[in-house]
């Protein structure tokens, strides 16, 4: 029986994430569906919060609270509207965690609950699978996390070059720059193996609509990788974001193409992957970062 409609998520997220194929094409689970990131090999990665400290805010927390503050003293996400203040400075995103006495529904708390709006999978022409929102998302909302096996360097690197080769990449490396400016903690998340509705979401030339950040939950050391709207999003449209190596202060990233058509082409040796994203701004290949 060929797979045309179904949940993506197979049951593992709070809410369905439904795929149908339109084109008839059926839908390619070579894939185990994680809500959030395993080790490699797919054990469950350990964000366990040990010698957790936090706020004593009670039930609810707001601007002030000492979890989640920018550099003017507010909150990250906005207590009322639960959203991204994009405006703030490119600081990594902390939510509350084991150690906060606040409510679990506390404001500081997004990510950490995984996926909450409608998203769904389907096909664009020529792009294959893709995901949008079946309501309205203003600027700032959380949609999902990107979430993978979390790798060594040792490791994404010798998994890049295998992937170069095939021309299909869902391999992402982001690096948080310490305060100091010459350290960096690399992050390596491939979304080959096991990975979420993230793993469909598009490159686009003009930047998308979403943007990456960082978000530390509590007092875990590793942060998240979390995609929240660049702008306000009207629903059914396409959610994407720049996989290159745009400016985002603080942030480093690196994506290659997760073309499922697989159109590459051969440039002194190096495989290329065409981009489709059909905005003005398209460059006509995909961005690929050979320092990673
Ligand atoms: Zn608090
Ligand atoms: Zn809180
Ligand atoms: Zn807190």
């Amino acid at each position: 029986m060929k797979r045309l409609a179904g949940d993506s998520a197979a049951g593992r997220e709070k809410i369905l994430l439904p795929y149908t194929s339109r084109s008839g094409i059926e839908y390619a689970e070579n894939f185990t569906y994680v809500a959030t990131c395993v080790t490699s090999g797919g054990s469950q990665a350990d964000f366990g919060d040990l010698f957790a400290t936090g706020c004593d805010c009670e039930k609810e927390c707001f601007d002030g609270c000492i979890c989640g503050r920018d550099q003017h003293g507010l909150a990250h996400y906005h207590p009322v509207t639960r959203r991204l203040r994009t405006s703030r400075c490119s600081y990594v995103v902390r939510e509350c965690g084991a150690g906060c006495s606040c409510a679990s529904d506390c404001s500081s708390r997004l990510v950490q609950h995984g996926i909450t709006i409608p998203l769904q999978l389907y096909q664009v022409e020529g792009k294959g699978w893709a995901v949008r929102c079946a309501s309205d998302l203003p600027e700032g909302t959380f949609v999902c996390e990107y979430a993978g096996e979390l790798l060594s360097t040792v490791e994404s690197r010798a998994r890049f070059v295998e992937y170069d080769r095939k021309g299909s990449n869902f391999l992402l490396v982001l690096r948080e720059v310490m305060g100091s400016g010459s350290a960096s903690l690399r992050i390596n998340i491939d979304a080959t193996y096991y990975g979420n509705a993230a793993r469909f979401i598009n490159h686009s030339c003009d930047g998308g609509n979403l943007q990456i950040e960082l978000v530390r939950i509590g007092s875990n050391p590793l942060p998240r990788v979390a995609f929240f709207t660049s702008r306000g999003v009207p629903a059914y449209s396409e959610l994407t974001f720049a996989y290159g190596d745009i400016p985002v202060p603080n942030v480093h990233k690196a994506h290659q193409s997760s073309n499922e058509n697989g159109e590459t082409n051969n440039t002194a040796g190096l495989s290329h992957a065409v981009c489709k994203c059909g905005t003005p701004a398209c460059s006509g290949w995909l961005p690929r970062d050979e320092s990673i």
